[in-house]
């Protein structure tokens, strides 16, 4: 599985807002953006003129940066939009939330969509009752996600998952029921149930040219 490995901090920095990458850290004093609040590099700090392609170019970066997908996945996911019928930029936001990383994350059971993405990988979640590995999986509405018994015992760090995402407020298309521990998809998510800060026009635009 290939994955950015480089500096999470200087992506939000390149796109000037929080991405919440690094989890738990985002919401200290820690957070690379509270302490340099501007672009990464030599030239960091100059004034910049952006271009209508520079423009759609940051709006695309922030969103792939935001999910964690590299270029390859997310130009197919754009393309996957686009045979979609509707809005293509609606679409394509809605296929990026329905990933199984980020509703393991947005279910409060991971701190980030990285760690979420770990977790997956190794095994400790299961979709409708069978063990998923893959992040990109795509829920549908009407799917289960909960973790293996096995996991719940061993490991003490989906012990802590678990009661944080007890206290977690999930958005309206999710829902989590502590008592059993288990996440449901209510239904697919809407263009206002994603708080996800990028214009989805400009992506299009982007990839319309
Ligand atoms: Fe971004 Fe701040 Fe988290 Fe670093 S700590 S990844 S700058 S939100």
């Amino acid at each position: 599985m290939a994955r950015y490995t480089g500096p999470q901090c200087k992506l939000c920095r390149r796109e000037g807002l929080k991405l919440y990458l690094k989890g738990d850290r985002c919401y200290t004093g820690k957070c690379g953006i509270d302490r340099r609040s501007y672009p990464p590099g030599q030239h960091g700090q100059g004034r910049k003129k952006v271009s209508e392609y520079g423009l759609q170019l940051r709006e695309k970066q922030k969103a792939r940066r935001f999910y964690g997908v590299l270029e390859k996945q997310f130009r197919n996911n754009y393309f996957k939009a686009a045979r979609q019928p509707g809005v293509t930029g609606e679409n394509l936001l809605r296929l990026l939330e329905r990933r199984l990383d980020n509703v393991v994350h947005r279910l409060g059971l991971g701190s980030s969509r990285s760690e979420a993405r770990q977790l997956i990988l190794h095994g400790h979640f299961l979709v409708n009752g069978r063990k998923t590995t893959i992040g990109s999986f795509l829920v549908r509405a009407g799917d289960e996600i909960t973790v293996r018994e096995k996991s719940k015992e061993s490991s003490p760090r989906i012990k802590e998952l678990l009661e944080r995402a007890a206290d977690n407020t999930p958005p309206a298309w999710l829902e989590y029921d502590a008592d059993q521990q288990k996440g449901r998809v209510v239904a697919l998510p809407s263009r206002d149930q994603i708080d996800t800060p990028v214009k989805e026009t400009l992506i299009v635009e982007l990839y319309s040219k």
